[in-house]
């Protein structure tokens, strides 16, 4: 999982890339970059949080009012410094992009590149190969004239990227000397939203995987980047859109449960009314299964699933209790690197609130559970402050399979639910009670309310259905 944005202003954009990269940071964790360009490029970029690759005196450097960031979550490539986006190269133009997803069939396109195309690769990340694809394809045909022109080359361009790579991408691009391009995977797995602002009456504009950024630097939401959509915006800001092929659009449905800040909208749905009504209907499971089971109080696992707890608690008419205090200075140990890493984090991250457990039957709350190590530390460390009885609930189904479009779920035997029953991940965790949201469930919390357009949400990790799966789309593109 990544967060990538991209800005076209009438004043720089450095500062708004910085404040993109900070309202995006709970998608990435472990590298920051920002590139800009006013007639040529400018980059900084770094291994960090976003506040410790950035100072006042390298964000001054990034001239322009053009460019990109990006932060970084790996889930294919390495850890290095060369892996860091944005990642670019000087033919044709001067083009540098900034990815979220995951290619699938990266291999056959590295072949491409680098056997039939000759181009050097210089990590195993799979953005530099779309960069090059990309790259590749605008050296066709010839220097375009207008932008008019230019906008037809880049629809064959991307229409060719379209057909030819699968997987999840949602990319924000530059390209020296033409503007800011955005495109997005023709199942829009991945978010991608766009803003505009008035600067004086001319129009500035910001796409972004989530619009956490938009209130504090004044754009207003207008709606989502569509699966299969192409937008250009040339250098004195008018802008071309098409959407370039129509396939079901299957965004992912692990944004609602874990990945995005509450307060984001993402595909026209509110992830935080999403989350309340996954615990509302986990709470109506819960009153149908086990009537006569009723706890003293329901607490999160903080801080994602404290939005669901909250409406689980009020069905079920039970209090709710920050019985673990989250410390807000440690990364989440979703996106650490390594079992020995998060099992030294939870109790380093969490503490229990005495007062809230001994004596109690305590039910938790909990997104979802994925390894299941973190579930079975959190339901110890509640059993060592005295609680009489632990539940717990999970507001996701069981994630059963790996997720190949972006996520770090990389085997099914790393995933409890991949190979043990729910009866023997109840023993696992050491629990009285354990409840799953059926799938169902979870697609109609996140589909229940609002104009949006999704057909059917991502769940491959839960129902092992892959939305891509190498299919390619050559059939489906659009006039
Ligand atoms: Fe999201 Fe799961 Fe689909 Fe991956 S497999 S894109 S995590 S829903």
């Amino acid at each position: 999982m990544c967060g990538i944005a991209g800005i076209y202003s009438h004043k720089s954009v450095a500062n708004e890339l910085y404040e993109s990269v900070i309202h995006l940071q709970h998608r990435g964790q472990d590298a920051a970059g920002i590139m800009t360009y006013d007639d040529r490029m400018h980059k900084h970029k770094g291994l960090g949080l976003a506040n410790e690759v950035f100072t006042e005196d390298n964000l001054q450097l990034l001239l322009g009012n053009i460019g990109i960031s990006h932060n970084r979550y790996p889930t294919h490539g390495g850890f290095s410094h060369g892996e860091i986006q944005p990642v670019w190269t000087s033919v044709p133009y001067g083009i540098a992009i900034a990815h979220n997803g995951q290619i699938t069939n990266y291999d056959e396109l590295v072949e491409e590149v680098t056997k039939k195309e000759k181009r050097y690769l210089n990590t195993t990340s799979d953005s530099e190969v779309l960069l090059h694809i990309l790259a590749k394809e605008l050296d066709k045909n010839g220097i375009p004239n207008t932008s008019e022109e230019f906008f037809d080359h880049l629809c064959d361009a991307v229409s060719s990227i379209f057909k030819k790579v699968n997987g999840a991408y949602s990319v924000t691009a530059l390209i020296i000397g033409k503007g800011l391009v955005v495109f997005r995977d023709p199942r829009g797995i991945r978010p991608l939203v766009r803003g505009e602002r008035d600067n004086n009456g001319k129009k500035d504009y910001i796409f972004s995987s989530e619009n956490t950024m938009f209130y504090s630097l004044g754009y207003t939401p207008k709606g989502n980047v569509l699966p299969g959509e192409l937008i250009y915006v040339d250098n004195d800001g008018k802008l071309f859109s098409k959407r370039l092929v129509k396939e079901e659009f299957n965004p992912c449905i692990f944004e609602y449960v874990y990945f995005a800040r509450p307060d984001a909208v993402l595909n026209d749905v509110g992830v935080y009314r999403s989350r309340l009504r996954m615990g509302q209907n986990l709470a109506y499971a819960w009153l149908k299964k086990y009537p006569d089971v009723i706890p003293d109080i329901v607490i999160p696992a903080p801080s994602t699933a404290n939005t669901s707890a909250l409406a689980f608690a009020h069905e079920i008419g039970v209090r709710y209790s920050e019985g673990l205090y989250k410390n807000p200075f440690v990364g989440r140990t979703f996106i650490m690197q390594g079992q020995n890493e998060r099992k030294k984090s939870i109790k380093h991250k969490l503490v229990p609130q005495e007062t809230e457990i001994r004596d109690k039957k305590v039910l938790i709350v909990d997104d979802s559970i994925v390894r299941g190590n973190t579930s079975r530390e959190i339901v110890r460390m509640v059993r060592d402050f005295g609680a009489k009885e632990v539940y717990f609930v999970s507001a996701c189904p069981p994630v059963k399979h790996p997720c190949y479009y972006g996520v770090d779920m990389p085997t099914s035997e790393e995933l409890i639910a991949g190979n043990k029953k729910v009866d023997d991940i109840k023993k696992y965790l050491e629990v009285d009670v354990l409840l799953y949201q059926e799938i169902e469930d979870l697609v109609e919390a996140v589909t229940r309310i609002g104009d949006h357009h999704i057909d059917n949400p991502c769940m491959a990790c839960l129902d092992g259905h892959y939305v891509v799966n190498g299919r390619q789309v050559h059939d489906l593109v659009m006039d």
